[in-house]
């Protein structure tokens, strides 16, 4: 069944991160209820100790969760977790899956896995942060926790009602400084109905959701601190070897304007190719499966729109 469903039918997924004790498993019992009128919802669920203590209460709920314990989706189960994925599109072929990760995973690895899986289409990538730990956490925890927060396209604050207001804006501004183009949620989620918290989820940034791309509309867009993002779009298709040179001379060549990060997914010759690149010259790239590709976003300072238009024409 699940080869005969187009892409567009395939189950999207929404996938919530965040460190033990963010509030994850709480977030989506809250979201489960009401956030997705109508469609069909499936739950998986990764715990990191023997026993899936949050399975039963997200049951309560009313829908299925597959638990994977004992382990990580990000490193240890990540074969579970291909599984566990293909078997509940095609058996019980949901409109969604959520995923709940494990406190500890790297959500670069859980994207990659995700993409690597045919039978879904990534959706929304959020995490949620403990608002009165973050600053702390980001210098003490080490990479995964910045990890989790630098591939976010949304990250949703947990316990901002027990922050001041100079906290939070330390930990909003620590945030930002990591990843510069997720909606940040600070709202107490007792204030915001299932609905809103849901549409936070769709403004999510990543990658595909790009805004303003539109030939019409200028695709460059200034935030106050004068961080500059570039989103392109381009029907092109690369070799990876010729994405590389387009990326290399993206990152040293000053004409196209001071550029902090690229990412985007593009079309492949083979395969749909993923990138992102930093400066000086770490560039990744990596195929993977998308809906929307095509699409890339530059951050920077003094971006040359037109020149980076061309460059990936
Ligand atoms: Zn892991």
């Amino acid at each position: 069944m699940g080869q005969e469903r187009t892409k567009s039918a395939l189950p999207r997924v929404d996938l919530f991160s965040g460190f033990l004790g963010a509030g994850k498993t709480t977030l989506l019992k809250k979201l489960i209820p009401e956030a997705w009128p109508g469609e069909r919802l499936a739950v998986i669920e990764n715990e990191f100790g023997k026993v899936p203590i949050d399975t039963d209460f997200l049951e309560e709920t009313g829908v299925r969760v597959r638990a994977l314990a004992a382990g990580c989706i990000c490193c240890t189960l990540q074969g579970d977790f291909r599984l566990a994925l293909r078997q509940v599109a095609q058996e019980q072929a949901p409109d969604r899956i959520l995923i709940e990760a494990s406190g500890a995973a790297a959500l670069s690895s859980v994207i990659s896995v995700l993409e690597s899986v045919e039978e879904i289409v990534l959706d929304a990538v959020v995490t949620v942060v403990d608002a009165t730990r973050c600053v702390l956490f980001v210098d003490k925890l080490g990479n995964f926790y910045r990890d989790q927060i630098v591939n976010a396209g949304t990250l949703i604050l947990s316990r901002t009602q027990s922050c001041t207001e100079e906290a939070l804006a330390a930990a909003v501004s620590r945030l930002r400084e990591l990843n510069a183009e997720a909606e940040i949620l600070t709202a107490p989620w007792d204030s915001l109905s299932a609905r809103e918290l849901r549409e936070a989820l769709q403004r999510q940034t990543h990658v595909s959701a790009a805004p303003g791309l539109t030939g019409r509309l200028r695709p460059t867009i200034r935030s106050a601190g004068g961080l500059e993002s570039c989103a392109v779009k381009t029907e092109r298709s690369f070799t990876p070897a010729e994405l590389r040179e387009v990326l290399e001379a993206l990152l040293a060549d000053e004409g196209y304007g001071r550029v902090f990060r690229a990412k985007g997914v593009l079309r492949g010759s083979d395969s749909i190719l993923f990138f992102d690149a930093l400066p000086p010259n770490e560039i990744n790239i990596r195929a993977g499966h998308s809906a929307q590709p095509g699409q890339l976003v530059v951050h920077g300072t003094a971006l040359q729109e037109e020149r980076l238009i061309e460059l990936f024409k």
